[in-house]
């Protein structure tokens, strides 16, 4: 595990590290440990496509980390800066992050080189459905093998062209729109799949806060609200855990760190309106209710209970771990604190809830959307009157016994059967919490293990060297 000289790790070395960690606490054999971190297959795509009547080439990535599970899962980044390094650690993140929520795929990952803001809406369409029809021809793409999902960059529109472009070309393949999640609700998207990874953290965080013995070992006091949180990034993961955070738990978000700089105010920020405020000028400079900073890298440093990067990867390293003032660190991004800063946070006792946990919670509900779609139902479509309607027999015969009338709030939550966001946040929690006890068992169980981040990688670990176990390797 030394590294000692000053060279950077690259991505996947510093979350290989990490795991390392963890092959080390459970001693697994050296074999079976280079089978798990190595990557199955990573394509490399170059494509010409007509831009303004000059053509342009184009290179992707599409990554498969491990196939003990089928699809192999993971989202596609459009980003000026993607490598085949970055999609390689990304889709290990994924078989990682999939294990621990026991979502049954594979971990797979895939980049497009391009700055999306630079081409028109026609162009990325057709940019979307060339590179889509090079995944589908060289089979890393289908609802059976290969399911893509929303990533930086990406979203709703881009996964529409993608089923599109799949369906053209299977139209005998009923499942079809399974190829890829995180499709538009009109398309055989889900319901709450757009806020899912971030109300997935603050899922997350609100187990971590029920858990009095961890807030008290973070060097926090109880309870959600009040707390002051430094957020970086208010994209689409950032942008849903700070709203929810700030409306539902009564936090103050107290800075946000954008590419521009960062803003401040200590009363606390109203993600709503900086969000509009972004919508309207494009910057968060300008925004009248807050300082602003061009110092972004900064915002990081501020004092605060909770630190969540929501951006980037490599964002907290060896250069500022030493500068971060914060109890908790809830990593939204994917790998934001590289292996060397995690190791001087450790050192620090500041707690870090880590990205393969953190964020999961985006595909564990492209795992519903998945299900769905091969079901061909909507969640609830059965039985939501059913429900209701047992309700306000059960309310009915309240009444009679108590001689009482029921209260108005009674006849909502109790005549009421759940619809599909319900049942879809529902499953989300749920998973969220029972992750967090499998974290918490081996961190109590295990005395080896004294932070979240190898707990976690303890969780994915045994579960995928049962895998490999039980199928064997072939
Ligand atoms: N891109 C998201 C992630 O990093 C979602 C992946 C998915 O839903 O397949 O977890």
């Amino acid at each position: 595990m030394g590294h000692e000289n000053n060279k950077s790790l690259s991505f996947s070395e510093s979350v290989n590290f990490m795991v390392d960690r963890a092959l080390t606490v459970l001693n697994i054999d050296e074999g079976i440990s280079a089978a798990i971190k190595a990557c199955n297959t990573t394509i490399k795509i170059s494509f010409p496509v007509e831009i303004n009547g000059k053509l342009e080439v184009f290179t992707g990535w599409r990554s498969v980390h491990s196939s003990h599970r089928l699809p192999a899962k993971g989202g596609i980044r459009y980003a000026p800066i993607v490598n085949e390094d970055e999609v390689e650690a990304l889709a290990s993140l994924m078989t990682y992050k999939c294990a621990i929520v026991d979502v049954p795929f594979g971990g797979s990952k895939g980049g497009l080189l391009i700055d999306p803001s630079r081409y028109t809406r026609d162009d990325l369409q057709r940019i979307t459905r060339r590179f889509a029809r090079e995944l589908i021809r060289k089979g890393f793409l289908s609802p059976a093998t290969n399911v893509p999902a929303p990533d930086m960059g990406t979203g709703e529109r881009e996964m529409a062209w993608i089923a599109d472009t799949y369906k053209h070309l299977h139209p005998e393949d009923i499942n079809y729109s399974a190829c890829v999640t995180g499709k538009p609700v009109a398309h055989g998207g889900i319901r709450g799949r757009t806020e899912a990874t971030g109300r997935g953290v603050v899922y997350a965080i609100r187990e971590f806060f029920r858990n009095a013995d961890d807030v008290q070992a973070a060097g926090l006091k109880p309870g959600l609200g009040g707390k002051r949180i430094v957020i970086q990034g208010l994209g689409n993961v950032g942008y849903y855990a700070a709203k929810l955070l700030e409306e539902e738990d009564e936090s103050k978000i107290i800075a946000i760190i954008e590419r521009d700089g960062v803003l401040t105010n200590d009363e606390g920020l109203s993600i709503e309106n900086v969000r509009q405020h972004i919508n309207e000028h494009k910057t968060i400079k300008g925004f009248p209710d807050a300082t602003f900073s061009e110092n972004g890298a900064a915002g990081l440093e501020i004092e605060c209970d909770i630190l969540i990067p929501a951006a980037m990867e490599a964002q907290i390293t060896k250069e500022n771990a030493e500068n971060i003032k914060t109890k908790l660190i809830v990593e939204a991004a994917n790998g934001p604190v590289t292996f060397e800063a995690d190791d001087i946070l450790r050192n620090r006792n500041i707690t870090i809830l880590p990205d393969a946990y953190v964020n999961a919670g985006g595909v564990t509900v492209s795992y519903f959307e998945w299900v769905r779609n091969l079901a061909h139902i909507r969640f609830g479509r059965m039985e939501r009157r059913h429900d209701e309607i047992r309700g306000a027999k059960m309310l009915q015969a309240l009444e009679t016994l108590s001689g009482k009338q029921a209260e108005d709030w009674m006849q909502k939550e109790i005549v009421y059967g759940a619809d599909e966001l319900d049942l879809v946040r529902s499953g989300l929690d749920d998973t969220m919490r029972n992750s967090y006890q499998q974290l918490k068992e081996v961190l109590d169980s295990n005395d080896k293990v004294s932070d979240f981040r190898t707990a976690s990688y303890v969780v994915a670990i045994q579960k995928l060297v049962r895998s490999y176990i039980d199928i064997g390797v072939y």
